[in-house]
């Protein structure tokens, strides 16, 4: 049975918490917006019907993780 011990030094929790001033990089940016947006929106909740802004949101996504890697393999090569 494991008792439960004090965080000795240099032990590094998989999930710490993150300060609320810190931003995410564009990319995950994009994505959240995108996400945030399907998972309030009834229209994309909706198998049913269309919404533009989700697409719109989408190809934003696309283009900047696009970009992140054309960054990315500009910087490697
Ligand atoms: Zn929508």
């Amino acid at each position: 049975m494991d008792e439960r011990r004090d965080p000795q030094p240099g032990d590094e929790s998989p999930r710490r918490p993150v300060a609320a001033a810190v931003t995410l990089p564009p990319v995950q940016q994009a994505w959240s917006r995108y996400a945030t947006h399907t998972l309030a929106c009834p229209a994309c909740r909706d198998i049913d019907q269309r919404c533009e802004e989700s697409g719109r949101l989408y190809r934003a996504w696309q283009a900047q993780a696009d970009a992140a890697y054309r960054r990315l393999r500009a910087e490697t090569a």
